[in-house]
């Protein structure tokens, strides 16, 4: 039975499916910059989350957002919108700015041997659906409008704040009431309006003047659409907690008279000199500077995991090279055992499975690899067996038939839709595919029979 805690009823819950397929939504990145590696450990633990239940016999259908528009600079409803400021600053497009770090999020995912959602959905493709909710918000009584944009009123919801435990006299101590006009300090944006003095370039038509919407809008309007509500287990970092988190479980109590998700599950911070990391406070790193540092993602993997993930984790230069030698050691060991094929040890499988389904405590299932590789009673193959049934979970690429062999769903998607260009005579198109491909870090190679696929390692 795996066992998970749910930050709604501050208890490690038995996970009881609601139906055959787990339903899961994962917040998903912000795309004006690249990911740093704190953000990365949101979803190395989503990932570990999900390889578990796949572990443990379940199907999951797992849905990811991509911010691309109504993420402010600050919580408060205020400040520029993210991606329009790194557009700005970086004279390019918004929409180019989303699609370029997006590009860059999928391949650190990559790299990390993440397993990719099942459906990715941007903001900006769900405007219709977010506009529907906030509609159904206002009819039910729950919006008002200010200068700047329409708000939810917090004040209607018996129990907003569950989640975090906000009391209502006082909500979110410190919060300043930026906004004047809110009646209460929670009071969030659904919809913001474009501002006449700023040419904004992500803004669209809505039955309340033309505008965005609210960073806290797109997650209900899209695990709605593709998940159903109540779907099973929603995902983020602790920060969402208090705002992003509290806010959709408003919007959706309001809307659709039931919480979103029925467990609720949060990753604690990377913290950089005790201080979580984060992109406005400098000590900025991300994979491609560890790697410039021989730390390759991998082994920021292994690191991640040597932490329980409501644990918070102090990174430093030293940590990460210990966590390089001891992967690259790991590996070594490994490679060592006799080949051949071997049946898993039951008593290091169910030690294995005991520290994995006691809400995911990755720290134990390390150091069942570790005692396992040193037990001397038993012979190299089921060593070797073993751990690589337990590699499944861990994502370490610890055997030889490594993951990066098998292509992922979305390039195998491309290279028939090429497929089909080319069977149409629209040379134009398959190329562009092909170079999406490239993109991707897969060349396509035509044959006799059809296509290959294989990884680009130059
Ligand atoms: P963002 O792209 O800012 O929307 O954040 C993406 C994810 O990273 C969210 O789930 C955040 O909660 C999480 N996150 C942000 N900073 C950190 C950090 N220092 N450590 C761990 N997770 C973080
Ligand atoms: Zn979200």
């Amino acid at each position: 039975m795996v066992k998970l805690y749910n930050t709604l009823s501050k208890k490690k819950e038995d996970f009881k499916p609601l139906k055959k397929e787990v339903g899961l939504y994962t917040c998903g990145p912000t795309v004006y910059d690249y990911a740093h590696i704190g953000n990365l450990r949101a979803y190395i633990f989503e990932d570990i989350l999900k390889r578990t239940l796949y572990y443990n016999n379940y199907k999951v259908k797992h849905v990811m957002n991509i911010t691309d528009v109504g993420h402010l600079t600050s919580d408060e409803d205020t400040g520029e919108d993210k991606i329009e400021k790194s557009a700005k600053e970086k004279k390019k497009t918004a929409w180019d700015i989303a699609n370029y770090y997006t590009d860059a999020f999928k391949k650190d995912l990559e790299d990390l041997n993440i397993i990719p959602p099942d459906v990715y959905v941007k903001a900006t493709e769900t405007i219709e659906e977010q506009i529907n909710l906030i509609k159904t918000l206002e009819k039910k009584g729950f919006t008002y409008q200010i200068k700047d944009g329409i708000y939810f009123d917090t004040s209607k919801l018996r129990d907003y704040g569950e989640l975090a435990n906000l009391k209502k006299v006082d909500l979110r101590p410190g919060a300043r009431v930026e906004i004047k006009e809110k009646k209460n300090p929670t009071d969030f944006a659904l919809w913001k309006f474009s501002k006449p003095e700023e040419k904004r370039q992500m803004e669209w038509n809505s039955p309340w003047g033309r505008g965005f919407p609210g960073w806290h809008t797109e997650c209900v309007a899209m695990s709605h659409k593709y998940l159903g509500i109540p779907f099973d287990i929603h995902c983020g970092g602790v920060d969402h907690i208090c705002v992003h988190h509290t806010n959709e479980i408003a919007q959706s109590k309001a809307a659709f008279g039931e919480n979103l998700s029925r467990i609720w599950m949060h990753g604690e911070f990377l913290n950089l000199k005790d201080e979580k990391m984060s992109k406005s406070k400098g000590g900025f790193v991300t994979l491609n500077s560890l790697k410039k540092e021989n730390i390759s993602p991998l082994s920021y993997r292994y690191l991640i995991l040597g932490t329980h993930y409501r644990s918070p984790v102090n990174f430093s230069k030293d940590s990460a090279e210990s966590a390089e030698s001891g992967l690259k050691n790991l590996q070594k060991r490994i490679s060592e055992l006799e080949s051949g094929t071997g049946d898993v040890s039951p008593y290091y499988r169910e030690r294995f499975l005991n520290a994995i389904n006691d809400d995911l405590n990755t720290p134990k299932a390390l150091e069942t690899i570790w005692v396992l590789i040193k037990d001397d009673s038993l012979s190299d193959k089921i060593k070797r067996a073993t751990v690589e049934s337990f590699d499944r979970v861990l994502g370490l690429k610890l055997k030889d038939d490594r993951p990066e062999k098998i292509i992922p769903k979305e390039i195998d998607v491309l290279a028939k839709e090429r497929e089909k260009a080319r069977q149409k005579k629209d040379f134009a198109k398959a190329d562009d595919i092909r170079e999406k491909i490239k993109k991707r870090g897969y060349l396509i190679e035509d044959v006799e029979s059809g296509y290959k696929i294989k990884k680009n390692d130059q």
